[in-house]
């Protein structure tokens, strides 16, 4: 078992103010695998005021030196590749080669991607031609509290450390403590790497004492928060006392339009990126609409592909998944699953219970639902697991009705083959994502959502602009 009581404060790892261990549970055998400290208001504070000095110069500190800085730690980052996947497979329970390329690999393409924008920006320039003595100044909005969910752990960290360090705030670091471990890791790259004492600080904890303690500090200038719709507004609410920035990466419930006229291979490529990381995506697919006249044929599919889904043990090779995160996510999804049936949906695959040979770890089976209505709770709860909801639809119109309405918007999907349709479609869905045909969001373009989903973008150049104010100095000669 690991031991990982320490934080990082001021450029050194230092014991917590008061001792209050967590356990960390490998999902994949129900058992202890690290134990982390819960920060205290004490701990918080402390970070908060190291981060607070920091800005004092890393505020002021050049582009180039930044650069520099973040240059040796994306070298670093790949030097612990293998480490930072480690700890993500005992954290999360995602299966090493999905571990691996994905999830440590998202991590460093956000790194990279973030470089070069930064190399990119211009951080004062005027503000046009016809005004030429007015001056924009894009400043650092100083110092900010980052909260990560475990889902995608180095992902979701890599889009909150960079863009700050990149634009010159300090920042305080508090990760899942369900998945704190590859953080870790990070936390000693940045100390490698030998960014200033005080820029990036790292407490562990949970939400309702760390969390809190964090967003509702006074000292704090923005907070950036990916996570649950519930902790969102709590956040917001501590954020609104003393008008702190804030940026929300909140939850999904996107749909796949899936139109007659689809590729050969929309259906299980639909299903594939509702499963894949067992569901645990905030813009995964999990509500697939499919026109009537294919449907039948799109649930015989479904049913054969669910039913040859591979699940198994993270720490084996291979295309499958791995179980959910906790007991507690374990045990919502049965009881949405066992929702799904009472309310009359039509269970095709999967369903109650553990997968075959899979009793130990918080193993779900890859399930479908057919013949669901939109207004089931299957249809709009985030269920967080790999439960997929199948409804049918006869026009575009109400495709578009059925996929809007939801109170989410993160990232809904189109399958056609006529360009027409899709420009239509992807014009009219209310979601900050539109992918089409299996094209994919780019790792550089603007990722978040309307409505409960948040407020705000990630990566690339919005992400880079969400850690900065703009100011505007006319009189600049
Ligand atoms: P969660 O909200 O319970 O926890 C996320 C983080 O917030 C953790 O670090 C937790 O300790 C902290 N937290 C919880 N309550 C808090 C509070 N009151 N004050 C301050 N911090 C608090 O969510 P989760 O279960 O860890 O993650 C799953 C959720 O995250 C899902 O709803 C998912 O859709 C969402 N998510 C969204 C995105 C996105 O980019 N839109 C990405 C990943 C996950």
């Amino acid at each position: 078992m690991l031991e990982k009581r320490s934080f990082y404060i001021n450029g050194s790892w230092v014991d917590p103010k008061e001792q209050k261990d967590i356990e960390v549970i490998n999902p994949a055998t129900e058992k202890v695998c690290a134990v982390i400290s819960s920060g205290s208001k004490a701990d918080v504070n402390d970070a908060v005021l190291a981060a607070k000095e920091a800005f004092k110069s890393w505020g002021y500190s050049t582009k180039e030196d930044r650069i520099a800085l973040l240059e040796t730690f994306y070298t670093l980052y790949k030097k612990r590749w293998n480490d930072i996947t480690d700890a993500i497979i005992q954290e999360m329970g995602a299966p090493k080669d999905f571990a691996s390329k994905l999830q440590t690999g998202t991590g460093a393409s956000h790194t990279k991607s973030f470089i070069r924008y930064l190399k990119e920006f211009e951080f004062e320039k005027p503000l046009g031609d016809h005004a030429k003595n007015q001056r924009l100044l894009y400043e650092p909005k100083g110092v900010c509290a980052l909260i990560t969910p475990w889902n995608w752990p180095m992902n979701q960290i890599c889009l909150k450390v960079i863009p700050a360090l990149a634009s010159g705030c300090t920042m305080i670091l508090k990760p899942s403590e369900l998945a704190p471990l590859s953080a870790m890791v990070l936390a000693e790259l940045i100390a490698e790497a030998k960014f200033p004492k005080g820029v990036f600080n790292l407490v562990n904890g949970d939400g309702e004492t760390t969390g809190d303690a964090l967003t509702s500090h006074p000292d704090v200038n923005m907070i950036s928060f990916t996570g649950s719709t519930r902790a969102g507004a709590l956040i917001s609410q501590n954020a609104a006392k003393d008008f702190k920035r804030v940026s929300l990466e909140l939850g999904g419930k996107g749909a796949n339009i899936i139109f007659k006229d689809a590729d050969k291979d929309a259906v299980e490529r639909g299903a594939l990126r509702c499963f894949r990381n067992s569901g645990q995506s905030c813009n995964a697919p999990t509500r697939m609409l499919v026109e009537k006249s294919i449907y039948d044929e799109a649930i015989e599919r479904l049913k054969k592909y669910a039913n040859e889904f591979k699940v198994d043990d993270p720490n084996k090779e291979g295309e499958h998944i791995g179980p959910v995160i906790s007991d507690t996510q374990f045990n919502k999804i049965q009881s949405l699953i066992k929702k799904g049936i009472d309310e009359g949906a039509k269970l095709v695959a999967g369903g109650p219970g553990k997968p075959d040979g899979l009793s130990n770890g918080y193993y779900v089976k890859p399930t479908v639902f057919a013949d669901v209505n939109n207004n089931m709770e299957i249809a709009r709860t985030e269920i967080f697991g790999p439960v997929l909801s199948v409804i049918p639809f006869e026009s575009e119109e109400e495709a578009i009705e059925i996929a809007n309405d939801t109170d989410y918007g993160l990232t809904n999907y189109i399958q056609s083959q006529d360009p027409e349709k899709v420009k239509r479609l992807a014009r009219k869905l209310r979601s900050g994502m539109v992918d089409v045909n299996g094209a994919g969001i780019a790792v550089d373009a603007p990722f978040g959502g309307f409505k409960h989903s948040g407020i705000g973008r990630e990566a690339g150049k919005e992400g880079l602009l969400e850690f900065l104010e703009v100011k505007s100095v006319g009189g600049w000669n």
